[in-house]
């Protein structure tokens, strides 16, 4: 039986986008992008709240092979992110293949037709020959259940899921969360509202952020002569690169670094928040890097506005107008709003039930034998599925430096297929397993390890307090071993 489609790709964002670009350059036409929202972007069509702005430098942010002259800031606000991959989709005519408001259930593989059957949670099944899985490592908002919340009789917004109309002004607000989303968003809600309250149960390294708008004439060289925007990307990709592999992979080697990335965030807090026991109170207490710092100029002095109040006591309930905290202390509020980040390890790894070969479901596997994916894309007794958001997948600091590795690694493996004549992939266990053994051993010397992250309440670690997700080599490691692997590390059949 002929599958409907060449491959079955779930998520529209820039993951899903650059497969399907990956896929159609190698002849496969007849492609399904299936996306639960209602358009294309992932993260950046999601999340629109206000203050949102990437925090790579955005000529490194994007697709090296489609730059964009046009950012208007060194790195720049979400919406512009979003404009973007509008852009990527009509430039390779991606819509067409687009379906929106399709939230996948599972997938499961049919050994004797040898394609892929996934089912929607309205009950439609598709088939493919390849399934690619591109639903994002932080697209499972997390929202805690803290006692009494349901009693609570005003607006709750989770960052993800922003109003756009809501107005904080003359509003008593709260925030919960002191993460990448809260920093950015924090001074946006302090400048509306009449009071907010930050609920703050781990402080986060913050370093200034130096940021400034392209002018026009600059974006018009980079439009005219786009080798001088390779060069702004190869800078900074040499600058990030540089913080990854020294200061995140090379922990116990250059312990140094962190020293210093970690004085110079003290030294910003220092002079931006004025009352010594706020400073305190924002201070971390875990080694630098061992979860994802961030910048701002504006979140440690928003500290200072009168109507700003930093709450470290831990949440115990709430009422219908009020937080009550352990403190005794009772807040009134109208508006809660939940920056609580995404669930990783509970419900993504991954985001859908996936069923191989023998019966073997993809997420009861990660959990029972460690969560792991052979160059972080592919599985035992999966065949012919690519798992883009998978452990050990996550390689640099910019997204698009995974994309454009796992673009290459499909681009060696499906082409090994086609030029056997064979019908279907699956990575041998022992591959599997040798790249599991070496992406350990690798990590032992990272901050993940070799630091003191014990209190650090990091998404980069799992339940069994693994830092599964950060692939421990460079990216130009990443990008050789994705178009060099060699082709024995797969059956073909
Ligand atoms: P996050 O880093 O996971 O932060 C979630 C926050 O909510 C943490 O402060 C956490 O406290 C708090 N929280 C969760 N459950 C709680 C509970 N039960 N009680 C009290 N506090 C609770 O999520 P995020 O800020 O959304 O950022 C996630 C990632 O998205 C970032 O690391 C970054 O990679 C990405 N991001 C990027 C950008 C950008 O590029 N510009 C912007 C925003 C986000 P604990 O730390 O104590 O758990």
């Amino acid at each position: 039986m002929t599958p409907q489609f060449d491959a079955i790709i779930v998520g529209a964002g820039f993951g899903g986008m650059g497969a399907a670009i990956a896929l159609r350059e190698l002849g496969y036409e007849r492609l399904s992008i299936l996306d639960r929202e209602d358009d294309l972007g992932g993260t950046w069509h999601v999340n629109h709240y206000p203050g949102l702005a990437v925090d790579i430098a955005s000529v490194t942010y994007s697709y090296s092979f489609a730059p964009n002259p046009h950012w208007s800031r060194l790195f720049a606000p979400g919406a512009e992110l979003k404009k973007y991959a509008e852009h990527i989709a009509d430039t390779y005519d991606l819509r067409r293949s687009m379906r929106f408001g399709v939230s996948v259930q599972r997938a499961d593989w049919d050994d004797r037709e040898h394609h892929w059957t996934v089912t929607t949670d309205a009950g439609e099944t598709l088939t493919g020959r390849f399934l690619v899985t591109a639903t994002g490592f932080l697209s499972q908002p997390h929202t805690p259940d803290f006692p009494g919340i349901d009693t609570f009789a005003g607006t709750i917004i989770h960052t993800t899921r922003w109003d756009d109309a809501h107005d904080f002004t003359g509003e008593r607000a709260a925030i919960i969360g002191t993460g990448a989303t809260a920093v950015q968003l924090i001074p946006e809600i302090a400048a509306r509202a009449t009071a907010l309250t930050v609920f703050q149960r781990t402080p986060i390294w913050v370093v200034p952020k130096i940021d400034f708008a392209i002018p026009p004439v600059v974006q018009r060289l980079f439009a005219r002569v786009p080798r001088t925007q390779r060069a702004a990307r190869s800078v900074n990709n040499a600058i990030l690169e540089g913080i990854m592999v020294v200061g995140v992979l090379h922990f116990r080697q250059a312990k140094i670094v962190n020293k210093i990335a970690a004085a110079a965030a003290r030294a910003h807090l220092r002079v931006s928040v004025r009352k010594r026991a706020t400073r305190k109170a924002l201070t971390p207490h875990y080694d630098f890097g061992c979860k994802r710092p961030t910048f701002s100029n504006k979140y440690f002095r928003t500290f200072n506005r009168p109507n700003t109040r930093l709450q470290t006591s831990s949440i115990e309930r709430f009422e219908s107008d009020a937080v009550i905290t352990a403190d005794g202390t009772r807040t009134p509020i109208d508006t809660l709003v939940l920056a609580t980040g995404f669930n990783l390890w509970d419900t993504n790894f991954p985001a859908l039930q996936i069923i191989g070969r023998e019966g073997r479901d993809l997420g009861a596997w990660w959990r029972e034998h460690r969560f792991q994916a052979y160059e972080g894309i592919t599985i035992p007794r999966f065949p012919n599925l690519l798992s883009l958001n998978s452990p050990y997948s996550y390689s640099g600091l910019s997204y698009f430096t995974t994309i454009e590795s796992q673009m290459a690694h499909m681009r060696r493996l499906l082409g090994e297929l086609s030029r056997r004549g064979a019908a279907t992939f699956e990575v041998t266990d022992d591959a599997n397993s040798a790249f599991l053994d070496d992406v350990t051993e690798k990590l032992g010397d990272s901050v993940f390890y070799g630091g003191q992250c014990s209190t650090s309440r990091s998404y980069y670690f799992n339940q069994h307090g693994e830092a599964a997700l950060l692939r421990p080599t460079s990216t130009s490691n990443s990008l050789h071993a994705a178009s060099t692997f060699p082709v024995s590390d797969y059956q073909f059949s």
